[in-house]
């Protein structure tokens, strides 16, 4: 049974007693679920590979093989550029539909997923060791938020009329870069597709993406949904392979115009490498984070302890948010040590499919490093002394140190009293080797569109 009135925050599931209590009321998990696409998706069409090669893809909990699926490679890479450049050739359906009406096809996206959002659950469940109710309550909902609000921005992405100097009148036009390259990992797996296709739909530019090797499953069920709402062939082509293969194909493929890439700082190394060698592709970059979370002593404790154990254990510890340097003021240090000791003993750790479940398998850890300090210019050094900057916390009731060390923080993202407070609405990104570019938000648009100015000379009266 699914109930999709049931709204429940990040912390999924902070009272397991309430939440056995109210079992009967929460969605489950669809049963004997049966994988249907296995295959590559181009030109809206499930293709084998061209090398005949197809790979295992498992369920991280058990260990056991899920299904093949078809491997795809530079020869299938080829393919789907080739598709997806006539999908945006001048002219075609794609390039001369309406706004409104891309705007329309990414609503009727969100819709088919919301239909299907407990299977789509329990696919990231069984594929992403992720447990069901997270799945299902967290990914899933920021899947269809994000569809929904690029759907909205799809016709409101507008230009400007300058006033420039002479007899010209200049206006600036936002138009879409052509063929966009994506490299997904595996810790979101729909979660990454949805912050990647929307806004590149929404600005009306086509697709080529690869999901992580090891969580292929998601992506491609979301392939027969691409069709199903009626997106034009090749505008979304989604190809499951290897990184050093499928994905350096895409890195240097002369025919992609921008690269949009998720995962670990050295990849994403490759990446930019391989975009300028090739043919200097735009390339945005969301890569791993060290991330500080700096506790005052005149915070809430107990809200404190379950926001810093959340920021560091939510999704196993596999997030690029991790807030895996917890710095706390020394007044409250060890009290703060011993309860977070016993909230991490009382986590509860099983099958993804156990609704009591807080943790499933792990293939990166959650490590909390409780660091104590003294003074706020000391902290606030040591939380800025990292490679990295993606995101940082602060925790206190005092505004004033609140806002100092908020605007002191070299990072993409501050949250002040709360913990990977993420949404569609607002722009996230990195400073320094956290990555370049920002995702989601009215910012994103900037990353999937370029700005042409056009400048008319006006006749004059006496000319
Ligand atoms: P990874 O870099 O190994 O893999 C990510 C993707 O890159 C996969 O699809 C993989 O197949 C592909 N890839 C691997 N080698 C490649 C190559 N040579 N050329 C092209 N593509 C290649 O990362 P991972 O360890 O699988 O994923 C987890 C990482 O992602 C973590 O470091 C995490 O911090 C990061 N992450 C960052 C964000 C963010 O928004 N900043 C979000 C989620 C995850």
């Amino acid at each position: 049974m699914t109930s999709s009135k049931i709204e429940m925050p990040g912390e999924v599931k902070a009272d397991p007693a309430a939440l056995m209590a109210s079992l009967h009321l929460l969605p489950s998990p669809t049963p004997n679920l049966e994988i249907k696409y296995t295959k590559i998706f181009i030109n809206n069409e499930w293709q084998n590979s061209e090398s005949g090669r197809v790979f295992p893809v498992y369920n991280p909990a058990t260990g056991e093989q899920v299904c093949e699926v078809q491997e795809a490679d530079k020869a299938d890479i080829d393919k789907a550029v080739q598709a997806a450049r006539l999908a945006f050739s001048l002219g075609s359906v794609w390039r001369r539909m309406d706004a409104s009406e891309r705007g329309r096809l990414l609503d009727k996206l969100a819709d088919l997923v919301e239909r299907d959002r407990a299977v789509l659950a329990t696919m990231e469940s069984l594929n992403g060791g992720k447990p069901f109710l997270q799945a299902f309550y967290v990914d899933l909902q920021g899947v269809i938020k994000t569809l929904r609000y690029y759907a909205g921005w799809a016709d409101k992405i507008h230009g400007m009329t300058i006033p420039v100097d002479g007899d010209y009148f200049t206006f600036t036009r936002h138009e879409p870069i052509g063929v966009c390259g994506q490299i997904i990992p595996w810790n979101f797996p729909l979660l990454m597709f949805a912050w990647k296709i929307a806004p590149a739909l929404c600005c009306g530019n086509t697709v080529v993406i690869k999901p992580a090797e090891q969580t292929p499953l998601s992506a491609l069920y979301m392939g027969a949904l691409i069709k199903e709402a009626g997106f034009p062939p090749g505008v979304i082509n989604i190809l499951p392979g290897y990184g050093p293969t499928a994905g350096a194909a895409i890195a240097s493929h002369i025919g992609i115009d921008k690269i949009a890439f998720t995962g670990s700082t050295e990849v994403g190394k490759l990446i930019q490498e391989a975009a300028g060698r090739s043919n200097l592709k735009r390339v945005t970059l969301e890569l791993g984070g060290k991330s500080p979370n700096i506790i005052f002593a005149d915070a809430d404790l107990d809200y404190a302890v379950e926001q810093a154990h959340q920021g560091v254990f939510f999704n196993q510890g596999q997030c690029c948010t991790a807030g895996s340097r917890i710095f706390v003021e020394e007044s409250i240090y060890e009290e703060f040590v011993r309860r977070s000791v016993e909230r991490a003993k009382r986590r509860i750790v099983g099958s993804p499919f156990d609704p009591t479940t807080e943790q499933g398998p792990q293939i990166f850890g959650p490590v909390q490093e409780i660091l104590r300090f003294k003074t706020m210019d000391e902290v606030i050094e040591r939380a800025n002394n990292s490679d990295f900057g993606l995101v940082a916390a602060v925790f206190t009731n005092d505004i004033n140190k609140a806002l100092t060390v908020s605007s002191a923080m070299q990072a993409g993202t501050v949250w002040i009293n709360c913990y990977n407070a993420l949404n569609a609405q607002s722009p996230f990104g990195g400073f320094k080797m956290s990555g370049n570019g920002r995702e989601m938000g009215e910012f994103g648009l900037r990353e999937y569109s370029e700005v042409k100015t056009v400048t008319v000379k006006i006749p004059q009266k006496n000319s």
